[in-house]
């Protein structure tokens, strides 16, 4: 080994929420950790640009990862951020139902939650719901109580002081080229030029953590999925929305494939927001937004708010799901990839860390700290 190589214990790849959830835990059971971040400040990928919504884990397969993580990262979530004074609001959303074969297949929905164990969901007639938010047309919804949202930025912001305070640290403008394994541990060569050795590398690289698993010298490439990106664009409103709670349409399975049906979230400001839709595209960093998509998003609001003003809708921004099965597939589960998945010692993929990833970090934390 060459003299200008620096030892650290861990490093993680990624200053998005998940990589630093997953630093600060591994800085709390006492290991010295590193985080390289190859932009200017931490979050500035997905982790900013999603809908900043605590979900409760009601669609997701039973015994998926997607479902335990949800759950348990939701508890976790708002204790910590209560803790922490992390801004954050359980606002609670409703499902709503605007087709007979919706309305029907509400109760489907409550056995779903409940098998993954969110029990405080509820039926709602149309009155009840319309009783909730006077604006809202359907036939009937489902109340998730424990819904909420964060300041997801805040948030990330929380977990670098505590890593910090741990006695970690985030590099910035650090780009992770290539990795390679030896019997020393794990080399990680960044585009200044600059080695590190490390025993652990959690690769959190969001939308890149395919394409640097392939740059893994030592790790078999039959263990990195094929990377899809699916766009999701957003339209603001200008002007309060006159809703209190987020509204979801009721899924319907061949429509909404690979999201959740454009749906209105509000911010902690009481501003509102309709989105994202999905836009499969070939390149991650496709982030324009197209204003001729707004004309598709009227008619979906209005099927639950026939009240949306002509011209109240503006285009807002996008993000991109790092997505690991492509169109017309059922969504994959979230890929947490170990040493005795691929056998290389001390190495962590994250793979396809999409929704609900932001509600799940600190449960993926723990999950990753636990194979390393
Ligand atoms: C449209 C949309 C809406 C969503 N809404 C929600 C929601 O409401 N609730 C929810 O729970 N989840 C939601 N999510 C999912 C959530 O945003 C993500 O799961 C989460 O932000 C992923 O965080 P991350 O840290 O894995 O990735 P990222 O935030 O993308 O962070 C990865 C980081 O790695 C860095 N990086 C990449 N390659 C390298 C390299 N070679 N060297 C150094 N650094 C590198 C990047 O610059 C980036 O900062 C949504 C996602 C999308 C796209």
């Amino acid at each position: 080994m060459s003299a200008n190589i620096e030892r650290v214990d861990a490093l993680v790849v990624g200053a998005g929420v998940v990589g630093l959830a997953v630093a600060r835990a591994l800085a709390l059971t006492g290991r010295e950790v590193m985080v390289l971040e190859r932009e200017a400040a931490i979050g500035t990928g997905t982790s900013s640009r999603n809908s900043e919504v605590i979900h409760a884990g009601i669609y997701y397969p039973e015994g998926s990862l997607k479902a335990q993580l949800c759950v348990q990262g939701r508890l976790a979530l708002y204790r910590y951020c209560a803790e922490r004074g992390v801004a954050h609001q359980r606002c609670g959303k409703l499902i709503v139902a605007h087709t007979p074969s919706q309305l029907a297949a509400l109760p489907a929905i409550l056995d779903k939650a409940r098998a993954n164990g969110v029990e405080d969901l509820r039926l709602l007639d149309r009155a009840e719901a319309r009783e909730m938010e006077p604006q809202l047309e359907c036939l009937g919804a489902v109340h998730s109580p424990s819904t909420g949202i964060v300041d997801s930025h805040g948030l990330m912001l929380s977990l670098q002081g505590d890593l910090e305070n741990a006695g970690g640290l985030v590099a910035c403008h650090t780009d992770v080229e290539k990795l390679s394994v030896s019997a020393a541990g794990i080399e990680v060569l960044t585009a200044d030029g600059t080695r590190l050795l490390a025993r652990t590398v959690v690769n959190a690289a969001g939308l890149g953590a395919c394409g640097l698993a392939h740059r893994v010298a030592g790790l078999d490439a039959r263990h990195v999925p094929r990377a899809w990106f699916a766009k999701g664009n957003y339209f603001t409103l200008s002007g309060r929305a006159p809703f209190n709670h987020l509204i979801y349409p009721a899924p319907e399975p061949d429509k909404h494939l690979a999201g959740l049906g454009v749906h209105l979230t509000l911010d902690l400001g009481g501003q509102a927001k309709f989105g994202p839709d999905v836009q499969w595209v070939d390149a991650a960093d496709d982030l324009q937004v197209d204003p001729a998509r707004g004309e598709g998003f009227y008619a979906e609001v209005r099927r639950y708010w026939p009240g949306l003003p002509d011209g109240a809708l503006q285009p807002g921004y996008a993000g991109m799901r790092p997505k690991i099965s492509g169109p017309h597939e059922p969504a994959a589960d979230f890929l947490i990839q170990g040493p005795a998945v691929h056998g290389v010692p001390g190495l962590v993929n994250l793979f396809g860390i999409e929704s609900p990833g932001l509600t799940s970090c600190l449960a993926i934390a723990d999950r990753t700290a636990a194979l390393v």
